[in-house]
């Protein structure tokens, strides 16, 4: 089963590989259409894309979707368009004295790939499929997209959709759980992109390595906020309650966990607290509230919950109807804060990927700093605070994908920005022009001039006083 599906997805990748070498170097504007036709998918099927996510998670706000999955990708589409033509732009480059008055050239162009494997994750199925897509059509590549099994009908909707906007020499939709998957990360790719949790990611990269495809990891982790004494707490927990609460925390930037002044826990705790009431004042038929993807997914963070609890940590839930979660099936679960965590609890472990927020103190942020350093290069990182010495210091001595300066989340949606992690929470990035070149081989081309180059530089048999002369000059 799994052999014919490798089969098939092997004849595609070979039909792809031949019409892209038929058309290389992919005309702009056949790049234009192809961008404009998924930008035009999102917006006729929008609305049909938000309610099969929305069934997939159980519950998911069909306008948070919009936001999130449409709206967001169609508009990052649009970016690709108004800078395509400067990011494909071949580029001078300077060339040694005196060769440039000589007539020597050198230039870098940015040419496509090929085609480019694109692996997805559930949580936010469309916009982790189409955003990177849309820059890999940018490069002028053509792409193969195994969508996530867990959101399984948004994944259908997907395959069915591409199929009536695209040839399949262009883009093609392969579905199927972690068999498929595996099997398409052995595909010989001209790169592949993987987005999706670190120990995946490590999978991923060895099958690639087996042929030697470049892959672009968008991986996890837990991502700090240092709160800083002069932050203002009420303002920074209502922004943690915004960017940890949206789709039920299940978001690979989400603040994983809070690292506060000791004397402002109970102050930091209630900014949180208020700000999630505000948005949330009842979460079990309140649409916007989204659930857990699947029992598995819930019932990991319950057992999170659990073994801090076990452990000594005290649990405030952030509940402000008093709704009984026990008698649900909605996979819904509370904002839950963690209080006076220790390290062998598996909240200070794994990324918590969910509605669960422990909470650190430090009695110097050098003590933060290096709690941080200590552990896996996070993919974000998050300071709330007027302090810019401090912020500067924080800033300056840890290391982390992006940062988000008293706010979270924010800097993944700036289009200009490069998105990525660095180590355990990921490698290469997209957005900007930086994904765009992510996507495309930066190719060296140097033209000689008619003079003979190599004798006048000394590098040509029989060797002697031009030689010496050249290593003379450039040992000086
Ligand atoms: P996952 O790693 O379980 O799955 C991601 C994809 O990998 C799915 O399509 C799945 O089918 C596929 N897969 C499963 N087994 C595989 C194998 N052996 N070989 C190759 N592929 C395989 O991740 P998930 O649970 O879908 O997503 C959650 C994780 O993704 C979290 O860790 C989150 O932080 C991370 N994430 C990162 C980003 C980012 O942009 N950096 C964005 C969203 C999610």
């Amino acid at each position: 089963m799994v052999e014919d599906r490798r089969a098939a997805m092997e004849a595609v990748l070979r039909k792809q590989r031949s019409a892209h070498h038929q058309m290389r170097p992919e005309p702009m504007n056949l790049r234009r259409d192809r961008i404009e036709r998924a930008i035009t998918l999102l917006k006729k099927h929008g609305d049909d894309l938000c309610k099969v996510m929305a069934a997939d998670f159980g519950n998911r706000s069909p306008l948070q979707s919009m936001i999130t999955d449409i709206a967001g990708t169609a508009n990052f589409g649009k970016y690709c368009l108004k800078n395509m033509d400067k990011w494909a732009r071949a580029e001078k480059r300077h060339v040694q004295f005196p060769l440039g008055l000589l007539g020597a050239k050198a230039e870098v162009r940015y040419e496509p790939k090929g085609v480019v494997g694109i692996l997805s994750p559930w949580n936010f199925p469309v916009n982790l499929s189409f955003g990177p897509l849309m820059q890999v059509f940018a490069a002028g590549n053509r792409a193969m997209i195994k969508p996530s099994e867990f959101t399984e009908k948004t994944s259908l909707l997907t395959k069915e959709l591409i199929e009536e906007y695209f040839t399949p020499d262009e883009c093609a939709v392969f579905t199927g759980g972690p068999e498929v998957a595996a099997a398409f990360s052995e595909l010989a790719f001209d790169h592949l992109v993987f987005t999706g949790s670190t120990a995946t990611g490590r999978k991923v990269m060895e099958a690639a390595s087996k042929n030697l495809v470049p892959v672009t990891l968008e991986l996890g982790g837990k991502s700090p906020v240092f709160m800083g004494e002069s932050a203002d707490f009420a303002k920074a927990g209502e922004r943690v309650a915004l960017g940890k609460i949206m789709n039920a925390g299940q978001i690979c930037l989400a603040p994983d966990y809070l690292y506060v002044p000791e004397s402002k826990v109970d102050e930091a705790i209630h900014g949180v607290w208020e700000g999630t009431a505000a948005m949330y004042p009842s979460l079990l038929d309140n649409e916007d509230y989204a659930s857990i993807v699947t029992d598995r997914h819930f019932d990991r963070l319950q057992a999170i919950v659990a073994d801090a609890r076990d452990k000594g940590a005290e649990v405030i839930e952030v509940n402000p109807a008093n709704e009984d979660f026990s008698n649900t099936n909605s996979r819904k679960m509370p904002l839950t804060i963690l209080k006076n965590v220790s390290e062998d609890m598996k909240a200070m472990q794994e990324e918590i990927f969910g509605p669960v927020l422990p909470v650190k103190t430090y009695a110097d942020i050098d003590e933060a700093i290096d709690y941080v350093n200590q552990h896996d290069r996070p993919l974000g990182l998050y300071y709330f605070g007027q302090d810019s010495s401090e912020r500067e210091k924080v800033l300056s001595k840890t290391i982390s994908g992006g940062v988000t300066v008293n706010d979270v989340l924010f800097h993944v949606s700036m289009d200009d920005l490069p998105f990525g992690g660095v180590g355990p929470s990921g490698m290469g990035s997209y957005h900007g022009v930086e994904g765009f070149r992510e996507f495309s081989h930066a190719r060296s081309i140097y033209t000689q001039p008619k003079i003979d180059v190599a004798k006048l530089g000394g590098f040509k048999p029989p060797y002697g006083a031009a030689t010496e002369k050249a290593v003379k000059t450039m040992m000086k």
